[in-house]
This record gives C-alpha cells, structure tokens and sequence, in this order.
C-alpha cells in the first residue's frame, strides 16, 4: 500500500531564522491559515521561549488552527517547555517539539555537556513535554554527525520517556544522500514499531536538502520537514514544493504520496515571497517563473504537440495558470503561431513568415519579445488583422 507521508511545515520556525526573513505576528497567521488549506500535516509555529514576538505567533496560530497540528520549538530545558505548553494551550492538535545536540562536537563545545548528561537531560525533558502535551517530537540535532551507537541510545531514550516521533536532522546541510538514507535504515531497522514516526529534516548547504529527504523517504522516514520556497538558516532547508511534486511525480517510484492540494503550492510561494520581501529566484524548481516557460523553438514545438515530451508536471497541477511561451530569438514558428492564437490574431502563411522574421531579427537585438510588443509589430505591419485583437 502507498506510505503517506506526513508533511512538516517549517516556515514559521526555521524559515523565518533566515536572514532577512522575519514575519509579523499577522503575517505569520496569514501563512498558517494557508498551510492548513494546502493541507500540511504540522505547522510549526515558532520558538516560544526565543521571544515574546514567537510565543504571540504561536498562540495565536494554537487559536485559529483547525484540524493542523501546531508545533512548538524548545530546547530539552525544564522553562522552555512550559513556555511552549503554554503557548500551544489553545491548539486543538499540539506537539511539544524538543532537542539537544547529539554530535561530540556540539556536546563538547556548544553544551559543554557529557553522554551521560544528554542522556539525563533527554530522559526528563521528553517525560516534562509528554506530561504537558499529547504529540512530543524529540530532534537529536546534527543527528547526521552524531556517534551511530550514541544516536541509537539517545532515539531509545526519547522513546521510552514518551515521544512519538523521531526527528534527525542534518542541521548543517553536511550530508550525502547514501548516508543521510542508511542513518534512517539503521534506525528504522533497530525500532521497527510502526506506531514510531521518523523525520527527516535537511538543509541546502550543498545543495542536497530535498535529495537528502527523499532518501530519508526511501529508508523509512514518514514525516519530512520543510520550507516554501526552501527558505530556512543559511542556504535554507528542503523546500516543500519540490519534496511534494518530486513524491507526486515519481509516486510509484517512492510508493509514497503527500496530502498537499498541489494546486495551492504556486500561490503560496508567492504569498511567502511577498511577506517577507524576498523574490523567488526565476530557475527555482516548481514555483520559478521559468519553471514552465519554454523558449527554444524544438522544445516549443514538441510541447504544443504534445506537453509530455518536455514536461514532467503539469503548470495547472501546482497552480500555475499557463506554461510560459517565450518569443526570444531561439523560438519557432510554432510557438508563434500560438502566441498569436492566444492573442486571437489571424494570420496568412505569408504574413507569419514577414512576422516570424520580424520578430527573430528584433529578439536578436532587445532579448525576450513580449505580448505588448509581438501586438505592436502586428499592428504595423498587419493593420488588417488588428481588429481581432
Ligand atoms: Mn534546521
């Protein structure tokens, strides 16, 4: 049977600690309420003990919230787990989400802490969330780097004091797609009970946070943890439009899909975009404004036939309009012809042979023709058939 797997929306928490990615309280709301239509699984909402700001995001989201878990970060720290339990009070579905770092190298430098006392602090923070929530995510942060036997023993812990699901993180994007996929393997394989959900949380530093989660999906990961638009500390997390088209598409490849209504995917990375003031670059993947634009002529010809020879989605499925033809100096005729079908002009075989070099000669010169300037050239040269227009 096809896995579903659960989808964790970071945004709120991780996306916002990007620089220059800062969210109101009212934006943060408005973003939430439209991570529960596109039918995420988990919000995580903030870290309530960071700031007074966090802990009004994360109450107020708890209030409004319907049938979408909202999640609270806090440190595994006796003051900032009450803090989240009290900020997701009103939360119709709450998860307490704590961690400590797990790696010799943040236990020794960053917590100054041994094994032993992780362990410790483990075993009494995750029963203090459990007693205080229904849903405790444990994160083993820098899992990625961590000892493989300590992690297992510090995952055991977690579970035995009460959580549910197991989050690993690769926090500082390190990973390699092999390793990041035999971590969960080992994992999965040493505690196989299903009611157990492990996560998967990646970031971009080497450009490898949405492959690392679909590894992650491969060796056993249920939930994924994700950005719009990959937002997230330094290059990002794994962006959460590319985890769910890639699970979509290649569905029978994975034998896992995702609940997301796709169709919302392309509105909500604008809305992001403009809440925060940070532009979609043009070639990101799903939601760039290149991501269905089609310049040259052999791919606009082979897309009018038939849309499959050269793309893998459709625009419609991730809520964008129409595919993008673009007049450039490498298009064809019959990207042109349509362009011109779509405008409602009508054109002799002649006429289009005067526009189509019309209108290469002039791509030559100024790059992209666009539709107020391929009206124009009509207009002059073709005054006849402008009344269509
Ligand atoms: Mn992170």
């Amino acid at each position: 049977m096809k896995r579903s797997i659960a989808i964790f929306d970071t945004t709120l928490r991780d996306g916002e600690q990007a620089p220059g990615c800062s969210m109101g309280v009212d934006d943060k709301i408005q973003v939430a309420e439209q991570l529960e239509l596109l039918g995420a699984d988990v919000v995580e909402a903030g870290f309530p003990a960071a700031s007074m700001g966090d802990f009004d995001a994360v109450t107020a989201i708890s209030k409004k919230a319907g049938n979408i878990c909202v999640a609270a970060l806090c440190r595994a720290r006796p003051r900032d787990i009450n803090i989240a339990a009290k900020a997701l009070k009103y939360a119709c579905k709450a998860r307490i989400h704590t961690f400590i770092a797990t790696s010799d190298i943040h236990m020794r430098y960053k917590l100054n802490m041994t094994r032993n006392e992780v362990i410790d602090a483990v075993r009494k923070n995750v029963r203090l969330a459990k007693s205080l929530a229904p849903q405790v995510e444990f994160s083993a942060e820098d899992a990625s780097r961590t000892e493989r036997s300590f992690l297992l023993d510090v995952v055991e812990c977690a579970l035995d004091a009460g959580a549910t699901i197991i989050n690993l993180p690769d926090t500082v994007g390190y990973t390699m797609p092999h390793e990041y996929g035999e971590m969960f393997r080992s994992v999965r394989w040493r505690f196989p009970d299903e009611s157990i959900t492990l996560s998967a949380h990646a970031h971009d530093d080497l450009g490898l946070a949405v492959a690392n989660s679909l590894a992650a999906v491969q060796n056993g990961a249920g939930q994924v943890e994700c950005t719009i638009n990959g937002i997230g500390e330094r290059a990002g997390n794994a962006s959460l439009e590319e985890v769910v088209m890639a699970l979509k598409t290649r569905t029978y490849l994975f034998n896992a899909d995702t609940d997301i209504n796709t169709e919302m995917l392309y509105p909500l990375s604008r809305l992001v975009s403009s809440v925060i003031h940070v532009p979609v670059p043009p070639n990101k993947a799903v939601v760039g404004d290149n991501a269905f634009a089609h310049e040259a002529g052999i791919h606009q010809d082979g897309i009018l036939k038939n849309p499959l020879t050269y793309e893998i989605m459709t625009p419609q499925s991730v809520g964008v309009d129409m595919r993008k033809l673009v007049i450039g100096k490498h298009s064809g005729r019959h990207a042109l012809y349509e362009q011109c079908r779509r405008i409602g002009v009508e054109l002799t075989a002649d006429e289009m042979n005067v526009l189509y070099t019309t209108v290469i000669n002039m791509a030559d010169e100024q790059g992209e023709i666009k539709l107020e300037d391929l009206q124009c050239i009509i207009e002059k040269n073709f005054s006849h058939a402008v009344e269509t227009i």
